[in-house]
């Protein structure tokens, strides 16, 4: 819990009884993500202190609410953070990760760890431990980009370019490399301006998209995770107990050479 900006604390907590259509998610691993780090530095503005957070979660389901087959009790889970109101406009066309009402996991008030089972993955067996159910995330390179553009044979430059380092001087370096007709994805929640020449932004018709939390791909990554085509065990660099949580955000925080995807270890589950 972070109880107030700057104060991390692993605190005791009343366990909460799932409600009608809701289930109770015994937290085996928990990723630590850019988002955890700016609530615990007091830098973003949709928080309330103290706040639990943490919103990349996997675990089992341990108790379910009315409504909902008691089979799923022992379902290991990943729990998609978002909870929409299905009936405003972005809800009505599919894109409920920027609901008007949206509310995440870990972020805003009121919503502690239960919401209903809605996208989550079935499997009775216990998997390999830990990392396949691991949160995917995004990485930046070790090297320069133009040098991984040559050895990896990328001509022209990429033409898709996602910034998921999202510092305001990424996007124009973005811009700079990307191939004519190119698309840029932006992922970031700076406040800073970044700099957009238009020169170069028409010159090549590129197109610039950005993209909040998800809209409903759960079953499309965890798909692609089954069949291989991606591997989120290459970019966990690290399992850290709950009790050195301390440690792990300074991992996350300080340490980016070294650590890619910092997970918290809740230990073995009964
Ligand atoms: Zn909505």
């Amino acid at each position: 819990m972070v109880e107030e900006a700057r104060r991390l604390a692993v605190v005791e907590r009343p366990v909460p009884e799932p409600g009608r259509g809701e289930v109770r998610v015994r937290v085996r691993y928990a990723g630590i993500c850019g988002s955890d780090v700016h609530i615990l530095h007091g830098r973003n503005p949709f928080v309330v202190y103290p706040r639990v957070i943490g919103r990349e979660i996997v675990g089992l389901v341990e108790s379910v609410g009315r409504d909902v087959p008691p089979q799923r009790v022992g379902e290991r889970v990943a729990v998609d953070p978002e909870i929409a109101c299905g009936s405003c406009y972005p809800c009505s066309i599919g894109r409920p990760n920027v609901c008007h009402r949206l509310q995440v996991l870990g972020v805003h008030p009121r919503r502690r760890l239960k919401r209903p089972p809605l996208r989550s993955r079935r499997q009775r067996s216990p998997g390999p431990p830990g990392i396949p159910d691991a949160a995917a995330a995004t990485i930046e390179p070790r090297e320069p980009l133009p040098e991984a553009q040559r050895r990896l044979g990328v001509d022209g430059g990429p033409t898709l370019v996602i910034d998921a380092v999202c510092h305001p001087a990424i996007l124009e370096e973005a811009l700079r490399v990307a191939a004519p007709a190119g698309r840029i994805g932006m992922l970031g929640f700076s406040s800073e301006p970044s700099a957009i020449p238009q020169q170069e932004t028409t010159r090549k018709e590129l197109s610039l998209f950005a993209s909040r939390l998800n809209a409903g791909t759960f079953p499309q990554v965890i798909e692609w995770m089954k069949s291989g085509r991606l591997q989120p065990e290459r970019i966990v660099s690290h399992r850290v107990p709950l009790a050195e949580v301390g440690r792990a955000f300074e991992l996350t925080e300080n340490d980016p050479r070294s650590s890619s995807k910092v997970l918290l270890d809740f230990g073995p589950q009964a």
